[in-house]
């Protein structure tokens, strides 16, 4: 069994920490509008900075 993970990411425009779902559905933003996640049909595609993968 699979289990699914959680990215913690750093914001490259303001350096807020965001938790993002590994298979997001849902583009992600982060506070400040910049985009962190897109979905991409498996695995997001990042568009921030990895700080810790969560499992
Ligand atoms: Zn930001």
């Amino acid at each position: 069994m699979t289990k699914n993970k959680f990215i913690r990411v750093k914001c490259t425009n303001c350096k807020e920490e965001s938790i993002i779902f590994e298979k997001a559905t849902t583009e992600v933003k982060c506070k400040c509008g910049n985009v962190l996640a897109k979905p991409s049909g498996g695995k997001v595609k990042l568009n921030a900075k990895i700080v810790e993968i969560l499992h």
